[in-house]
């Protein structure tokens, strides 16, 4: 005997007991989203591997050791994409939406990353991501972390913490780079395998490690706050001004870095502890150079992603996830005639009333074991039609979850019944 085909290492199925749960979460963030007139877009999964080499940078985890690459058929080198903002920035540029207007966009679907699978660490997950267009100024970055915390607050979420700090213009970041070489080059015994590949390549992303043993090494490395220019020390003032004003908390991180190549000025994390080492639900930043790279005009652009796995688990684990809707109507139907005219009346109440949730239950068995399905259901009661109540056109209505007197009703009247139940 052959063995079953399993599902691929870090890529989930989503069973209805939790597939409720990503609905609920995904109506929550829709919401949110039409409030602040964010628009969605949707991308392929599939790219060209140069689009994400190219934008997420040559020198990083994703790029180095994460992506699902492919030869496709005709010989071109494919990518299932690690992450949204490289796709919606192409597509943007594609399509000319960008050019002179302003865009407020969001998208949301699965990404690929060949990583360890472990607690909230997947080859496939899930993002929902926002991207801006055309804003230069801290208010819009200040706008994508008020509406993160607002969605926060809106799911009751409570101990997510807010990280924030400026690498700068690209010039300053450049600079700046020079002086951590010049500083690493002298700790260079201290640093790990990684950081010590990275040292000329991608040196900031040594701020980033998650190796404690660095620790030491990169809290005494000189601080990009110190060597950052005037506009984006303006800009990123502007920005705690208005957090502050609005009553958001946060710290600033001068080594969050973050992973990818293309930021610039603000970058933000939101964090909890709650989720052991993977504690990282949302975290974006300012790509002014991002479309221009990529072959648009000039644009400047602001965004962040949240990891969908991350932050539904955090919603489980604090029992935020309202329970799932039960079904009102269990239709029993007794013999063949019922089962006719059953179907019929079920689809009759299904067009009449939008909100009722009725099973019928096209499996024939006895009214015992009709019964039985009618109850492990959940539903509220049970339509019950046999030879007698379709002959003077009638139901019995059973009240599965009361203790009540079962009752007829007629079928003219049954529908206005049934909104009161
Ligand atoms: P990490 O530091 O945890 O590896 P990252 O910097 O690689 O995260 P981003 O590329 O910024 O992550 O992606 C944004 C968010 O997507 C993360 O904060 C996280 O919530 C989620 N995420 C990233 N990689 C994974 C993954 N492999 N599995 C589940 N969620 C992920
Ligand atoms: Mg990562």
């Amino acid at each position: 005997m052959s063995k079953n085909i399993q599902s691929i290492r870090g890529m989930h199925d989503v069973l209805p007991s939790e597939s409720f749960k990503w609905q609920y979460l995904e109506s929550a963030l829709f919401a949110q989203m039409k409030r602040y007139n964010y628009h969605e877009i949707r991308m392929p999964i599939v790219e060209s591997t140069a689009l994400f080499s190219r934008s997420i940078g040559e020198v990083t985890d994703i790029v180095e050791k994460e992506m699902y690459t492919f030869e496709d058929r005709n010989g071109d080198s494919l990518t299932l994409r690690p992450e949204g903002t490289a796709s919606c920035v192409r597509a943007g540029v594609q399509s000319g939406i960008l050019h002179n207007q302003l865009q407020r966009l969001w998208y949301m679907g699965p990404m690929f990353r060949h990583e360890r699978p472990q607690k909230g660490r997947y080859r496939q997950f899930h993002q929902i991501g926002v991207e801006t267009f055309g804003m230069a100024n801290a208010e819009i970055d200040a706008e994508l972390i008020l509406m993160t915390a607002a969605l926060w607050e809106s799911l009751g979420l409570t101990g997510v913490r807010l990280e924030i700090n400026s690498l700068g213009s690209n010039e300053a970041r450049n600079n700046y780079k020079e002086i951590l070489i010049a500083y690493f080059e002298k700790h260079k015994e201290q640093l790990d395998e990684d950081s010590q590949r990275r040292l000329y390549s991608n040196p900031l992303r040594i701020l980033d490690t998650k190796n404690p043993d660095l620790k030491e090494v990169v809290d005494n490395a000189p601080k990009l706050s110190e060597y950052l220019d005037d506009e984006s020390r303006i800009h990123f003032e502007k920005l705690k001004n208005i957090l502050d004003r609005a009553g958001i908390d946060y710290v600033v991180n001068a080594n969050l870095v973050r992973g990818l190549d293309y930021y610039c000025k603000t970058v933000f994390e939101w964090i909890t502890d709650k989720l052991g080492a993977q504690g990282t639900i949302c975290a974006g930043g300012r790509y002014d150079g991002l479309v221009q790279q990529l072959g648009g005009k000039d644009t400047p652009a602001a965004g962040y992603a949240i990891g969908l796995e991350r932050l539904l688990s955090l919603l489980d684990e604090d029992g935020l996830i309202p329970d799932p809707e039960t079904p009102d109507i269990y239709c029993v139907m007794l013999g063949e005639a019922a089962e006719i005219e059953g179907m019929v009346l079920a689809d009759q109440l299904r067009k009449e009333n939008a909100d009722l949730i009725i099973i019928s239950n096209c499996m024939g068995g006895s009214l015992k074991s009709q019964l039985k399905k009618a109850d492990k259901s959940g539903a509220k009661v049970a339509v019950i039609l046999g030879e007698d109540e379709i002959s003077k056109s009638e139901v019995i209505i059973k009240y599965l979850r009361q203790k009540q007197e079962q009752q007829l009703v007629s079928v003219n009247e049954l529908n206005t019944f049934l909104k009161n139940i």
